[in-house]
């Protein structure tokens, strides 16, 4: 087994779960799945969220993929490839957490990052934020965000078709 193709599947798999959360979020959580999502949307002061749960879907995500990949549960049928996809899932969790619930929701640490891309993240998800209800709503992935002043574009035109209703001005 090679190690170089092992790191290949792990950052692969990282990227991809990008895309993965990124669809799941615009139309699982954001369609059908919002009766889970929407305290994410909403203020409140409790600690959990039922929002939460989705992060228990990409744990179990994870560990499917290291038991796919595990001789011990597996036996000969073991999938060599799975305990790579499933670190990287489990990277792309801890990635998550970090950006989303740390840095812009201040659930584990309080740092306001004022330049650079962190401060271009936080500034795309709480743009993420400005819609009310499920319709509509910019910036859905959590790692890769768009320039912040074209996601004002977008929410504002949304806001004039209809698609959306904004919590508040986006200047
Ligand atoms: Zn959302
Ligand atoms: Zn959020």
């Amino acid at each position: 087994m090679d190690t170089v193709l092992a790191i290949v599947i792990v950052l692969a798999t990282v990227l991809a779960m990008e895309g993965v959360a990124w669809s799941s979020h615009k139309y699982i959580m954001h369609g059908f799945g919002w009766g889970w999502h929407r305290d994410h949307h909403e203020r409140h002061d409790r600690f959990f969220e039922k929002n939460d749960l989705y992060a228990l879907v990409g744990a179990a995500m994870s560990i499917s993929m290291f038991a796919l990949g595990s001789p011990l549960i597996m036996g000969a049928q073991a999938w060599w490839p799975g305990t790579w996809i499933g670190l990287g899932v489990l990277f792309y969790g801890v990635i998550y957490t970090l950006v989303h619930d740390g840095l812009v929701h201040q659930r584990w640490f309080r740092y306001v990052p004022n330049r650079g891309y962190a401060k271009r993240l936080v500034q795309a998800h709480k743009l993420h934020h400005a819609t009310q209800g499920k319709e509509g709503g910019v910036s859905f992935g959590f790692v890769f965000a768009r320039d912040p002043a074209v996601l004002k574009q977008e929410l504002k035109a949304q806001r004039e078709r209809g698609i959306a209703v904004l919590r508040e001005a986006v200047e």
